[in-house]
Parts: structure tokens; C-alpha cells; sequence
């Protein structure tokens, strides 16, 4: 048997028919390109962690265990500073204790944020379940409790900002501003970090002393350059998605300027007490280990959702970004209009992994939603969708949002196995694929 006879069986083993494994191969073939482009990009940003971590001197003493109080923790204190190295801050808060995207951004608003001033999005509706921590949906202790008012620009209709409207928005309680770089489940592209900085130039020029937050999650080494490098003040991001590369089994963090990283802090912990204290308790080498593979992670996960937007694109499914598209995030949509054919992806992207393979997605009526939801995830860390992971809401236009995967080629599998699914179920034009 030839190499590629074999791999084609290996495949076949595992439940890949001929057809759709020829078709992904040829997919793949004309992908070099843009994949050689991903490995430059994640090249540098590797360089740039092992360079961080050089020179703050990373050593085995920093992934001791600390308990209790948890002062004077090395580990912990080192890696802020080449979390502050690395995505260019003054600071940087990086713990166990922020347990999840949602919270670190709370600690970032609810920090720098005092009652009277107001906040703004100009960059239409954030992320679900800032909703609620703004108070845009009422909720205990949201902004809007502490007397924090909030106002929103939406983007033009073309995807612009709506520049007129941003400067009439602001005014002098105008206090902080919120950036969100992904597109989350909005149907709005991706801001580049150079997007984002003319924004913040924009708003910086009407009044300097704002502050400029970035919620950074699923941007993270995804280009060169991070926000902060585009004149954010703050990037805030979770560590169950890029920056922990897989490994950070909890975590979220902030980054930028001395003063707001310190607010976060104290209002983390205590005031008085602040970034002083905080154990890590043993969580250390997988943040440092999973840092140092975030470049290669996302670059998996960069290829998997470019290799994916390609194969459904030809199949003539509507895809988010496109095929062609430079990508500024992780996160791949397709829109299938078939409710059958977004169940069968999800049971493929399930059937593929290393974990839970043998269970089957059901959509579920999961709180805080009007629909069904079908999720697929079989992860080593629970909800993390740095791993290989597809979910979406079972009501028209029927559209899936799928990222991660730790492996390029577990990628590739799983959204191989998607295929199959469709294909077992006549649910894809099988001539497209000749
Ligand atoms: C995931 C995400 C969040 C929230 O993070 P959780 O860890 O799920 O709380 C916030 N904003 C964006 C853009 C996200 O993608």
C-alpha cells in the first residue's frame, strides 16, 4: 500500500468513507498557502512568549504550589509579568480565581467603574452574558445597580463604525469604553486588532483620559499584534480558551495599564490587599505550559476553521467568515437552514473527539435561551472551547459556531466527521463533491 492508501484506511477505520476523505484531501491541497501565512504568525507569537518568559526569568521554583494567603507566590507574580511581557501592558492580573471569561470582564468593569460614570459600547451589543453584568438585562448586582448607566452605538449596516454617532454618544461621565475584538454570536465580522486601534485613536481624540477596554477572548495570538499594542488600555480574556493553549484547566485574565490592572485587583481580592495576595495552588505549570503552547494551539485551531469554511463553502453552505477571508479570531459559522444537518455536525464534531466520543448531542432547552441548544464538546477541561468544540441554537437560520481543536489533524478529523454525518444522511449535494 502507498502512504496515502494507508492514511486512507486509517481513516476508513474510523468511520471516513472514501468519498468524503478524498474530498476534505482536496480541500486541503489548495489551503497551503493560507496555512504557511498561520505558521508565520505562529512562529512569531512563540517567539515572543519563550522571549517573555526569558527574560522574566521563568524557572522550576515558579511552579511550586503555593497555599493559604498565598504572599510572596513567585510563580504567580513571574507570570504576570510575562503575561504583561507578552501582550505589551504595564500589568497583568493572570489567576486561578477569575473562573471564567464573563467574571474577568466583571472585575475589569466593576473596578474601574465607580456610580455615576457611564460606559460605552461602540460596537453594538456585547457578548450575552455581559448583558447582564451591565445591567442592559436587569440582574443583581449588574453596573446599572451601582448607578453605572451604559450606552450602545451600533455599526453602520456596512459593518463601519458609526463615527458620528460615537461622538455624540460620549460625554463628560463617559468613563470606559467596551471593544468586544470576536464577533461572539453576532453576526458581524471580526474587528482586527488595526480596526480597533483606529477606533481607540477615534475616541481617544475626543477625550484622552478614557479608558479603552478590549474583551480579547478568542483573539489571542491570532495576529501579531494585541489590542494594547493598538492603544487599549485594558484586554481581558478567559484562560479556558487560546492563552491557556489547552492546558489552564480554569483562569482568566487581565492586561494594560498599571492603575486599572491594580483596580481589578483590589476588587478581586480586598482593597488594601490586591494583587498581595491570591495562592495558586498548583495551578502554575499548566498556565505557564499552556502560554507557551497558545501559538501553536491557535494555529490548529486557526487551520481547522479555515479547512472547515472551505469544505462548506463548497458544499454551497453560507459560511462566517468565508473561505477566502483573513480571520481575526478562532470562530467558524455555518449556516445549514436544515435543523437535521446542524444535529449531524454537532454528532460528528462529538463522534471525533478524544473524550465522550461515544455520546450523542440532543438539543436542550438550556436557561437563558429561547430555542434548543445543541452543544458538542469532548473536552479534557469542561467548556473549553479551545478544544474542539461546535454549538448553536436549533431555530432558523439553523447555524453552528465551532472552534478549537488542540491538533490541527484532531481538527481535521472532526470536521471530517461532520461531513460524514451529512453525507450518511443525503443531506449534502453529493455532486459538488466530485
Ligand atoms: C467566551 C466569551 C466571553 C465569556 O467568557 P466565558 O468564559 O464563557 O464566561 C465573553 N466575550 C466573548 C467575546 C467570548 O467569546
Amino acid at each position: 500500500m502507498s502512504d496515502g492508501q494507508r492514511m486512507r484506511k486509517l481513516y476508513e477505520n474510523l468511520g471516513i468513507c472514501r468519498e468524503v476523505y478524498e474530498f476534505g484531501s482536496k480541500i486541503e491541497r489548495n489551503l497551503k498557502e493560507r496555512f504557511l501565512a498561520f505558521d508565520e504568525t505562529a512562529e512569531y507569537n512563540q517567539m515572543k512568549v519563550i522571549a517573555a518568559m526569558q527574560k522574566h526569568r521563568v524557572s522550576a521554583e515558579c511552579f511550586q504550589t503555593t497555599n493559604g494567603y498565598g504572599y510572596n507566590d513567585l510563580g504567580r507574580n513571574t507570570l504576570e509579568s510575562v503575561y504583561a511581557e507578552c501582550f505589551r501592558g504595564e500589568d497583568a492580573l493572570v489567576r486561578p480565581q477569575i473562573t471564567c471569561g464573563t467574571h474577568a470582564l466583571a472585575l475589569a468593569l466593576l473596578s474601574n467603574l465607580r456610580p455615576g460614570d457611564e460606559l460605552l459600547s461602540p460596537v453594538g451589543k456585547p457578548y450575552d452574558t455581559l448583558e447582564e453584568v451591565i445591567g442592559i438585562r436587569p440582574s443583581r448586582g449588574s453596573l446599572l445597580e451601582y448607578g453605572v448607566t451604559y450606552r450602545q452605538v451600533d455599526l453602520l449596516p456596512d459593518g463601519d463604525f458609526d463615527y458620528d454617532g460615537i461622538k455624540n454618544a460620549i460625554n463628560e461621565k463617559t468613563k470606559m469604553v467596551t471593544i468586544q475584538r470576536s464577533k461572539g454570536y453576532a453576526v458581524r465580522p471580526t474587528l482586527s486588532v488595526e480596526r480597533i486601534g483606529k477606533l481607540i485613536s477615534f475616541i481617544k481624540n475626543i477625550r484622552p483620559d478614557i479608558i479603552c477596554m478590549t474583551d480579547n477572548c478568542y483573539g489571542e495570538f491570532v495576529e501579531e499584534k494585541e489590542p494594547l499594542e493598538a492603544g487599549a488600555d485594558l484586554i481581558v480574556g478567559s484562560l479556558i480558551k487560546n492563552p491557556g493553549g489547552g492546558l489552564a484547566p480554569v483562569g482568566g485574565y487581565i492586561a494594560g495599564r498599571k492603575e486599572c490592572v491594580e483596580n481589578a485587583a483590589y476588587r478581586l481580592t480586598s482593597p488594601g490587599l490586591g494583587k498581595e495576595v491570591g495562592a495558586s495552588l498548583g495551578m502554575m505549570q499548566s498556565f505557564y505550559q499552556g502560554l507557551f503552547l497558545a501559538p501553536s494551539v491557535v494555529n490548529a485551531a486557526l487551520k481547522g476553521a479555515v479547512f472547515a469554511a472551505n469544505i462548506y463553502e463548497a458544499l454551497g453552505f453560507d459560511v462566517l467568515p468565508n473561505g477566502a477571508e483573513s480571520r481575526h479570531d478562532i470562530i467558524q459559522s455555518v449556516t445549514f437552514h436544515n435543523p437535521d444537518a446542524m444535529t449531524a455536525f454537532c454528532r460528528g464534531i462529538q463522534a471525533a473527539a478524544p473524550v465522550d466520543s461515544h455520546v450523542t448531542p440532543v438539543p436542550w432547552a438550556m436557561p437563558g435561551y429561547d430555542s434548543d441548544v445543541i452543544m458538542a464538546a469532548g473536552a479534557f477541561v469542561q467548556g473549553s472551547s479551545i478544544e474542539l468544540s461546535a454549538d448553536g441554537p436549533l431555530k432558523p437560520p439553523y447555524a453552528v459556531y465551532f472552534q478549537g481543536g488542540l491538533t490541527w489533524h484532531h481538527a481535521k478529523f472532526g470536521i471530517l466527521m461532520s461531513l460524514q454525518k451529512l453525507y450518511e444522511q443525503n443531506l449534502v449535494n453529493k455532486d459538488r463533491m466530485c
